[in-house]
């Protein structure tokens, strides 16, 4: 690892952008908290992680030590935001819809799978009005917040190591210009990992909901093993949603067909998990990407960054053929 040798030039706009940084406690924008710190990059403003309400045990125990060790030694804000509580919002009638990506079962038995939506209203949304709030958007009674004068914007880092660039993604809006430190570093994850290795950060976890249904069976085997308070939240949670909610799609009509977490479309308890035969595959229709149920995404789930699945869609919610 030779970081120290790359020290970055603060951004070249002028005058000096407020640094954001997308935290989501993983591996990637660990290392980018602890290089700022460190001075291998330039100084944070602040550090923002979108909690969804279901955050694994592990991603809050990281996210505590990293702003205890790390973010308050240094000075940079480490702020969470909310945007409601995915469980519960996926179970309440109330709510506007499910947006998870749950493994559906049609009325004619075929396979589906509704499209991937909490990304960005539990991620990104709150991510970027945030942003708009540093740059001095109004604050509306009702917590809203209001646009951005044209002439300013931020620069937001997201984790990204060289040898994934192609997750690389522009934030798609011009008040806050996502960066990768990592890949103008030319670090890929083996060097991000072993830099956090080096200042006692080994143990990151990818961070994502509890209840993900991109979970893959060796995530489902360490819930169930070693977070029992957790697996049975889950296992619950995929009970309740066999025939969705109320208002399951963005129709408002109830779901067509029963969700499950898991792809066998198992309940969630009585899903393989445990050492199947094969390495199996799911692709699913339109994905970049297949996701490998035995081992899954390294990284978790991303704001800008995800890997798994399809690419959200900016409205509605459907079933899609596996
Ligand atoms: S971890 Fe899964 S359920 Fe949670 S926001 Fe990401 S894609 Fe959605």
């Amino acid at each position: 690892m030779t970081t120290e040798h790359h020290r970055l030039n603060a951004p070249s706009a002028t005058p000096p952008r407020i640094q954001a940084l997308s935290l989501g406690a993983g591996v990637q924008s660990s290392a980018l908290l602890l290089m700022s710190a460190h001075g291998l990059l330039p100084r944070l403003d602040y550090a923002a992680f979108a909690d969804t309400g279901w955050e694994r045990p592990e991603t809050y125990a990281a996210l505590d030590w990293l702003e205890n060790e790390v973010a308050k030694p240094a000075g940079i804000e480490i702020v969470r935001l909310r945007a409601g509580d995915i469980r519960r919002d996926a179970l309440d009638p109330n709510s506007r819809f499910s947006t998870m990506p749950m493994f559906i079962r049609n009325p004619n038995g075929s396979k589906g799978m509704l499209r991937r939506q909490c990304t960005s209203t539990y991620k990104i949304k709150i991510l970027l009005a945030e942003a708009r709030r540093r740059l001095g958007a109004e604050v509306f009674d009702d917590g809203r917040i209001g646009r951005v004068k044209r002439s300013l914007s931020l620069s937001m880092w997201v984790g990204i190591s060289s040898d994934e660039f192609h997750r690389a993604k522009d934030s798609g809006v011009k008040y806050a210009v996502n960066e990768f430190p990592l890949l103008q570093l030319g670090l890929t994850r083996a060097d991000t990992q072993a830099y956090l290795d080096q200042h006692g950060f080994a143990a990151v976890s990818k961070s994502a909901c509890v209840g993900c249904p991109y979970t893959s069976n060796a995530g489902w085997r360490n819930l169930r093993d070693n977070h029992p308070v957790q697996w049975d939240e889950a296992v619950e949670f995929d009970r309740a949603i066999r025939a969705g909610n109320a208002r399951a799609n963005a129709n408002g009509r109830p779901l067509l067909g029963q969700a499950f977490l898991h792809p066998s479309l198992l309940p969630l308890d009585q899903a393989p998990i445990d050492a199947p035969p094969k390495r199996r595959h799911l692709r699913l229709v339109g994905a970049d990407e297949a996701v490998d149920w035995e081992d899954g995404d390294p990284d978790g789930c991303s704001p800008w960054a995800c890997r798994t699945g399809r690419p959200e869609q900016p409205a509605g919610i459907s079933e899609v053929a596996a």
